[in-house]
């Protein structure tokens, strides 16, 4: 054993590691926040899936990317194709909310991982031109000290090298927290919530919209009408979670 070894036998025995989904203990294991059999139920979006909105569908139905499925058919989804990189649910709703909630900034380096590591983003982000994160209202950042998809976008750039506009989209009304509202109120709510600065800067280019959950699918639908109305050639939704069409 060396020095550092001592260390940690120390820090564990004063400070007892444990998974932070199941609560077992890791004093003998290597890992750190999550243990071996949390980390393999991981929620992966492994089935079908509609290209347009992300719901699951049986494993023979064919999603046509313009007319979409039978969960969106008729809905207004201003972003051109969505990739979910899993469910919201079990180890992973649980890795969120510690992340976002309980501001355990340290967690962000394994969600970051889970994100750029899943296969269906090699095909994805090479043809994109940028990454742009979610806002969040302005107080709201200030009150968590970051954004969660801005940290998630700025793991994007490390990975693939790809330039990520932050501040040009904005969020200049407070429209989170509403899970009260129903779906039409929130639509009604999220009208005019987001403003693009600098609208040249977006022309003719294809965006990857960055969301750490997706809850109903209004904002960042939303999001990319902005950025369509400011010359956007094509979005791309890329959510680390998706908790609306996950079955
Ligand atoms: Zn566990
Ligand atoms: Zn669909």
């Amino acid at each position: 054993m060396d020095i550092s070894e001592y260390l940690h036998a120390l820090l564990d025995l004063f400070y007892p590691r444990s998974c932070l989904h199941c609560k077992r203990n890791l004093n003998d294991s290597h890992e750190l926040y999550i243990c071996d059999d949390c980390k393999r139920q991981m929620p992966y979006v492994d089935t079908f899936h509609c290209i347009r909105c992300g719901a699951a569908m049986g494993l023979y139905s064919t999603s046509v990317a313009k007319e979409g499925c039978a969960a969106c058919k008729g809905r207004r989804l201003h972003f051109d194709a969505m990739t979910a990189v899993a469910h919201y649910d079990g180890v992973m709703k649980t890795l969120i909310h510690k992340f976002k909630y309980a501001r355990q900034k340290f967690l962000f380096r394994m969600l970051n991982d889970i994100i750029v590591t899943h296969n269906k983003l090699k095909d994805v982000v090479p043809d994109m031109d940028v990454v742009v994160p979610v806002p969040l209202y302005w107080l709201k950042k200030m009150y968590r000290g970051f954004n969660q998809s801005e940290l998630l976008s700025l793991g994007i750039h490390r990975y693939f090298s790809k330039p990520v506009s932050a501040n040009n989209l904005c969020r200049i009304k407070n429209t989170e927290s509403q899970t009260h509202l129903s779906k039409s109120q929130r639509q009604a709510n999220i009208h005019n919530a987001f403003f693009v600065k600098y609208p040249g800067s977006f022309h003719g280019k294809n965006v990857l919209l960055v969301d750490d959950v997706l809850t109903t699918g209004v904002t960042a639908s939303e999001c990319s009408k902005k950025l369509k109305e400011s010359g956007a050639r094509y979005v791309h939704l890329l959510v680390l979670a998706n908790a609306e069409y996950s079955s």
